[in-house]
């Protein structure tokens, strides 16, 4: 008799239940409160998320898509202005840039480690002189760090803001210096299924040097009517607000991310070992990088093949992303595009798989996965 397939479970249930106890007093705590927005709860979680990544400050917004459009209408972006980010990424970054009014300009990735790619990021901004270039927004995909000390050199030189998008990377590191703290600005989603996640929506956006005081004030202002003091709008506000449910609830797992980012980690030493297969390329860790694996990626040109053997063994997997955001039908034949074309953001989306990857996994789960990759034969 062979053992049963082990259990995959959905990772926002199984955290809720690893926390169950904590997460219902919060909730019961805030409900008893009466003070649902904008109270005590945000305000100290504020606090806690800006010792944890080491920032100077933090705001706690409603979702991580306006987080970045907090970020960049607190930095004086807007009409007229270019933002460069990647085409492998979630569509919220691009569309973001385009909720301020900007515009977006797409340039390709690093294949190995699916970041922006300093040198098209260079070459072309040197290709479109007549372009107003004001930022440029890296973003920290599958919990890797993008190529940071090279993205903030070339920024620096061409005066471009840096606004990192910290959505699947709450906690990497790279040269010990956590992700968020590089650029301008960062900004967090807190999404159920991201590294740190609420039961509902929730963002942030964090700043760090010194002109941050008076970003971190403009998206205070902004996530509430543009009010500078109550019912009184200095500038023309939106509502994104982080609930004092949510907040509450991210508390209460906060104090546990590190250890579950090293669980991710472990995990993914595990697939390391026991995913070997020479039709199936593991993802690399960037050198002096800590990598949080908000995904594990693998890439095989038979992709969809791999995922049927894995489903046939109950092993759960999923696609990000299937399309990379400019050919979708919202952006395709109207978005600008890099210097170089995007043929590895066009590759990458033809070849990735997510294997399962969350702290509440068990060992025996994921050699299971990593055994059935390594048995596949294309
Ligand atoms: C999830 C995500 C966002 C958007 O966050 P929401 O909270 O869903 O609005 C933005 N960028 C990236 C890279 C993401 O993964």
């Amino acid at each position: 008799m062979q053992n049963a397939e082990p259990e995959f479970p959905f990772q926002p249930i199984a955290e809720y239940r690893a926390y169950k106890t904590a997460i219902d007093a919060a909730m019961l705590r805030v409900c008893e409160s009466g003070n649902y927005i904008l109270g005590p709860e945000c305000a100290a979680f504020e606090n806690e998320f800006a010792e944890w990544i080491g920032a100077g400050n933090c705001v706690g917004v409603a979702n991580g898509t306006d987080a970045l459009v907090l970020a960049m209408r607190a930095l004086g972006i807007g009409a007229g202005d270019t933002v460069l980010t990647v085409s492998h990424t979630a569509v919220a970054t691009v569309a973001a840039i385009e909720l301020t009014g900007a515009d977006a300009l797409l340039v390709d990735i690093d294949p190995a480690t699916f970041t922006l790619d300093p040198q098209k990021l260079a070459d072309t901004i040197r290709a479109n002189p007549q372009r107003k270039f004001k930022a440029v927004i890296p973003v920290h995909l599958y919990g890797q760090p993008a190529d940071m000390p090279a993205i903030m050199e070339i920024a620096r030189r061409h005066g471009l803001l840096v606004i990192e998008d910290c959505a699947q990377c709450h906690g990497a590191t790279l040269g010990g210096k956590v992700t968020g703290t590089f650029g301008d600005a960062a900004t967090f989603s807190f999404y159920p299924t991201k590294n740190l996640g609420a039961i509902g929506d929730g963002g942030a956006v964090v700043t760090q040097d010194a002109t941050v005081a008076t970003v971190a004030a403009r998206v205070r202002e902004l996530r509430q009517y543009g009010w500078k003091s109550r019912y009184i709008s200095d500038t023309t506000g939106m509502n994104s607000r982080l609930d004092e449910l949510q907040a509450a609830i991210l508390r209460v797992k906060l104090p546990h991310l590190r250890a579950d980012n090293q669980r991710r980690r472990g995990i993914a030493a595990h697939y390391a070992k026991y995913a070997v297969n020479p039709s199936v390329t593991l993802p690399p860790v960037r050198a002096g990088a800590e990598h949080v694996y908000h995904q594990y990626v693998v890439r095989s040109p038979q992709r969809d093949t791999l995922m049927a053997a894995l489903k046939s063994h109950g092993v759960p997997t999923a696609v990000h992303y299937p399309q990379p955001v400019h050919s979708q039908p919202a952006y395709h034949g109207r978005i600008a595009i890099g210097a170089g074309g995007l043929a590895e953001s066009e590759r990458a989306c033809r070849e990735v798989l997510s294997l399962p990857m969350h702290p509440r996994l068990t060992d025996e789960a994921v050699i299971f996965a990593a055994e059935k990759v390594s048995a596949w034969q294309p």
